[in-house]
């Protein structure tokens, strides 16, 4: 489903960084990938460089087959494909919750609109916010503007969903509720990337950790692998500090 092959990515300002460093992935149909590491280590980067909200420097990325750096490629077609979801929600502010869910998929995904509101509510259920559907994002607490937004994401037929510290913005008694909206969307089959500190959900969720560190990749394997055994020392320590 993704396939990352040597990409790099270096920022010019205000200084430069080598924000990734030849960095290669393969991601399957289905798969929920957890990426962690510290801060500045290249995640966010890595993410934005799927759907090309960063454009990597080298390197080749292709999602479902299609080449995401080829300048001849529609991006708001790859876009459409691969859900994003942030740590600051991101909602429309003028719109209600209901609308927030719709409009994309009538400006982009061209539904008619009464189909549209339809899926919305459907979405709206599955992330148990149906009742709010006529409120304003500012009227809802972090965790259910956390679920809209993934509902909104979900409401273009994403082939896969990425979320770059999806609970980290939130109040501690709302990490669980967004938490498990993002389990149900795994169990389900979605295929998944997600950066997060959340280790329980990585230990009961992910099929791979993936563990980065200045713009590298240093440590790919499964949950038990890292929770019990990890190899490098930079790995050693990271747990260390976050368990
Ligand atoms: P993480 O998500 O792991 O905290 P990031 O991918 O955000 O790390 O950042 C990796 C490095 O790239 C950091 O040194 C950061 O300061 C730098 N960086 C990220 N985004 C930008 C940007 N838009 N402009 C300049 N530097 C950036
Ligand atoms: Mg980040």
């Amino acid at each position: 489903m993704i396939d990352v092959k040597n990409i790099y990515k270096t920022f010019f300002v205000p200084h430069e960084v080598q924000a990734l460093h030849n960095v290669s992935y393969h991601v399957n149909s289905g798969d929920v990938v957890v990426v962690i590491g510290p801060s500045g280590s290249g995640k966010s980067t890595f993410l934005r460089c799927l759907n090309r909200l960063e454009k990597a420097n080298k390197g080749h990325i292709t999602i479902d087959g299609v080449n995401v750096l080829d300048p001849k490629t529609d991006i708001n077609k790859v876009r459409m494909e691969v859900g994003m979801v942030f740590q600051s929600f991101n909602l429309f502010p003028h719109l209600t919750v209901l609308e927030n869910v719709t409009v994309g998929q009538v400006s982009v995904r061209k539904r008619r609109k009464l189909d549209a509101i339809e899926n919305a509510m459907d979405l709206l259920n599955k992330v148990g916010i149906h009742e709010k559907a006529s409120n304003y994002p500012s009227q809802l607490s972090g965790g259910q503007q956390q679920r809209v937004a993934i509902a909104r994401a979900l409401a273009m037929d994403p082939k896969v969903m990425l979320f770059d510290e999806p609970t980290s913005a939130l109040d501690p008694e709302m990490v669980g509720e967004v938490l498990e909206v993002m389990k149900t969307l795994a169990k389900e089959g979605m295929t998944m990337v997600v950066v997060t500190h959340e280790m329980g959900f990585a230990r009961e969720v992910a099929d791979h950790v993936v563990f980065m560190d200045e713009g590298k990749i240093v440590e790919v394997g499964p949950p038990e692998h890292f929770f019990t055994n990890p190899t490098h020392d930079r790995t050693k320590l990271f747990l260390s500090q976050i368990l």
